[in-house]
């Protein structure tokens, strides 16, 4: 089956960015896939050949106003149905306490973590992962999901390892 990729990071790292790149679509595809649920933004793509499903888990219920999306159920039951998770920073902004909250939050699952810091574009990778190594979720990648840079190696690297 179908390898299972959940999007999760606090509000604006640009999560709904990348899945619209990873499914190539404006359009939220509400897929009839088993086991999964249909409230959540579900999509499909594909890299080197490898099919996967794509969920964002934001925007849906978890980031209103006032309520901590880490603990809306929705972004729990995403953690739980994928296989693996990509967890995304902003490079720009660098680490704040709500990603450290999510970080603690998502070591909870059993579930292979890469964390991704985004928004890199026009700026020096290594000064941009630098500030995330304390996380202790290992090498990020450093990515834009809007200009599409390294999204490729990730896909390929979780592919490869999931
Ligand atoms: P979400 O709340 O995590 O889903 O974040 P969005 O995908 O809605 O993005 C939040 C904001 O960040 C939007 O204004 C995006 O255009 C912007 N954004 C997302 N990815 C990038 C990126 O790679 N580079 C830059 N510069 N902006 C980005
Ligand atoms: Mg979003």
């Amino acid at each position: 089956s179908k390898t299972v990729i959940a999007l999760v990071g606090r509000p604006n790292v640009g999560k709904s960015t990348l899945f619209n790149r990873l499914t190539r679509s404006r359009d939220a595809i509400v897929a009839d896939y088993p086991g999964l649920t249909r409230d959540r933004q579900y999509g499909t793509g594909r890299v080197g050949g490898q099919p996967y499903i794509v969920v964002d888990t934001g925007g849906l219920s978890g980031e209103q106003e006032g309520v901590d999306p880490l603990m809306a159920g929705q972004v729990q039951m995403a953690i739980s149905e994928a296989d693996a998770v990509l967890f995304l920073v902003d490079g720009r902004s660098g680490l704040i306490p709500a990603d450290e909250t999510i970080a603690g939050y998502i070591r909870h699952f059993d579930k292979p973590v890469y964390l991704l810091v985004n928004k890199a574009e026009g700026h020096d990778k290594t000064m941009m992962a630098s500030d995330f190594y304390q996380m202790g979720l290992g090498d990020p990648f450093v990515i834009s999901s809007a200009h599409g840079d390294n999204v490729n190696e990730v896909m390929e690297a979780v592919l490869a390892e999931v």
